[in-house]
């Protein structure tokens, strides 16, 4: 049988019956009921953040946490990295802002500070960091750039649900965090998203532009969209967080038996631990040294496709090597982040994923 990359969290077919049946009673289907505002709550709780606003998906929510701090201004720039999904640059070209790559960090993938504050000019706007693979960003030096400049920074933290710095939530870092709940991150609800905040202020504004930017009877305050969290997918999600420390402590058992196969060995990095930060296990990225290994990481991605096993190049290309964003940036300005994208690939990871078999793929890997 084959291997992917992942395989999507599930509840047992019973909670989420017993979850849903209140909506069978009350035929209240979406428009943030009963069942959207007892797992809003929930999160608000389980993230430790002030405030969270539910959206249809991590995408929309990051597009409207950016149109909902008043972004928006002719030729405004926003500092952003290559090195992440696609979502994240579209969610601030689609505000009518120009997205600036910085370069990361070449051990943990982040935004890398020291090379912010050159990329800043008159029309810089905000900066919009990702936690790449539950890596936390350096939040206090950016927070201090942020400040110093007076700028906005919203996270995509789409890869770091439940993750903690030093016991504080991910959730309260900068001005607003985005979540995803995609059905290939550590915890879904399908499709389905959030913005955490800290000001009061947002709440109101994220509130009616999902839902149009309609403030009550007729009134539209705002140019809005529908991005509403139904009340199936919240359910979803009130069942799958009921199970989400124990998803997550089986993810740490398949984490570790990769980190004792594959540690140790000349050419083949892994990621490290970071200090004070609390792991959710969402992906395991390898970088292939094709100079040590003599093998690059295309070829060990091939080995493992011909023994059915699906490792994925993620992220590969770089944002900023897409046809898309072509015409306003170069890779070249940003080398780490093209070299990473070129050498690394993130192994099969999910709460099921058998020991043998992790041991199968390490095999297969250590053999090529
Ligand atoms: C998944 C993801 C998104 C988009 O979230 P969706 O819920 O799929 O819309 C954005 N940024 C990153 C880094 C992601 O991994």
């Amino acid at each position: 049988m084959s291997i992917l990359v992942t395989r999507s969290s599930m509840p047992p077919l019973e909670d989420y019956i017993e979850e849903i049946k209140p909506i069978f009673e009350s035929h209240w289907l979406t428009n943030m009921g009963p069942v959207y505002k007892k797992f809003q709550h929930q999160l608000i709780d389980y993230l430790g953040v002030p405030y969270l606003s539910l959206f249809v998906n991590g995408h929309m929510a990051l597009e409207m946490a950016i149109q909902a701090l008043g972004l928006q201004c002719p030729d405004g720039e926003v500092i952003t990295t290559p090195y992440t999904f696609v979502s994240t640059t579209h969610a601030i070209a689609r505000n009518g802002l120009k997205p600036v790559f910085c370069d990361i960090k070449p051990d943990d993938y982040t935004i890398d500070p020291d090379k912010i504050e050159e990329l800043i000019t008159d029309k810089t706007v905000a900066i919009v960091p990702v936690h790449v693979y539950g890596n936390l960003c350096d939040v206090e030096a950016i927070d201090r750039i942020a400040k110093k400049h007076n700028l906005k920074v919203i996270y995509d933290a789409a890869h770091a649900f439940g993750v903690t710095y030093k016991g504080i939530g991910v959730g309260n870092f900068g001005d607003a965090s985005m979540f995803s709940f995609h059905a290939t991150k550590v915890f879904n609800t399908v499709e389905g998203g959030a913005v955490a905040f800290s000001d009061a202020a947002y709440r109101n504004k994220l509130h009616t532009l999902k839902n149009f930017g309609i403030i009550n009877n007729g009134n539209v305050d705002d140019i809005g969209g529908n991005a509403k969290l139904d009340e199936f997918r919240a359910a979803m999600g009130i069942c799958n967080l009921r199970r989400l420390e124990e998803c997550i402590l089986k993810r740490k058992v398949v984490y570790e038996r990769y980190n004792e196969r594959l540690s140790g060995i000349n050419g083949i990095r892994l990621s490290q631990p970071q200090v004070g930060v609390s792991a959710n296990y969402a992906y395991y990225p390898v970088y292939f040294d094709k100079d040590i290994l003599g093998k690059s990481r295309d070829d060990v991605f091939e080995q493992l496709k011909q023994n059915d096993i699906y490792a994925r190049k993620y992220f590969y290309p770089a944002v900023n090597e897409l046809q898309c964003y072509q015409d306003i940036c170069i890779w070249e300005d940003t080398p780490i982040a093209h070299d990473i994208s070129l050498n690394i690939l993130t192994l099969p990871m999910y709460e099921e994923l058998a020991i043998e078999d992790v041991d199968y793929i390490c095999d297969i890997i250590l053999n090529a």
